[in-house]
């Protein structure tokens, strides 16, 4: 029981650190504005997730800043208040038990696509291997109870897309860990970005669905170190 504990203890040290570190990613790749975006991890096998805490400027954030709250969203351990999305990740973290991570930012390119409602299409190699289709938009929906979760998990459900564009707000993602979540929110700006300009070219090119599901398996499953 005792060591059971401490295992915890050090996981939740752990997980911490890695997500104080990913934050820094959000602003290397441009993907935030003042204190807005954030990172959380799941901590495996308890009800419990590390997120940012809220309204805390990036250069302050570290290991220490970073809060444990339980899958409803309360606080369990830290001085701040976790940030205003926890309850939209926690809903995720419950619903999605294959998820370990969860980023949401509203990077410019792709929140400009949810402001127009329009799901980013499957028109380059980049999008097929890391979305396996085209980017969805997810509902319109009001911070403050569990809409934007809903929203995020009924989307994401009907998709094999780890980024979903939720409606006149911005990118939410998610991964098997917190650094997967973040990889998929700098691609999908990257992505939203190309698209964009490529429509602004003239016509983009559709990938057909076989091809589509052959670049996807292969980079799900064989790309990369073994
Ligand atoms: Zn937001």
């Amino acid at each position: 029981m005792t060591s059971a504990r401490a295992d915890v203890r050090e996981t939740i040290a752990r997980l911490r650190r890695t997500v104080a570190e990913l934050h820094g990613e959000l602003t290397r790749n441009g993907l935030v504005s003042w204190t807005a975006g954030n990172v959380s991890a799941r901590v495996p096998d308890r009800d419990l997730m590390v997120i940012k805490p809220s309204g805390v400027s990036y250069d302050e954030l570290g290991e220490h800043t970073m809060v444990v709250t339980d899958l409803s969203g309360e606080l369990v351990e830290g001085d701040l208040a976790p940030s205003s999305d926890t309850a939209a990740h926690a809903y995720v973290y419950r619903h999605m038990p294959e998820v370990g991570g969860v980023v949401h930012t509203h990077s410019t390119y792709a929140t400009a696509w949810a402001a127009r409602g329009v799901p980013i299409p499957c028109v380059l190699t980049m999008i097929a291997d890391e979305f396996g289709g085209e980017i969805p938009v997810g509902p319109f929906a009001l911070i403050g109870d569990d809409s934007i979760g809903r929203g995020i998990v009924d989307t994401l459900r009907a998709s094999r897309s780890p980024a979903v564009l939720m409606r006149n707000h911005g990118p939410f993602t998610v991964g098997k860990d917190a650094r997967a979540a973040v990889k998929a929110a700098v691609l999908v700006e990257d992505v939203a970005r190309t698209v964009h300009i490529a429509h602004q070219l003239g016509d983009v090119l559709a990938l057909d669905r076989e091809d589509i599901d052959r670049l996807h398996h292969r980079y799900q499953n064989v790309y990369g170190q073994r």
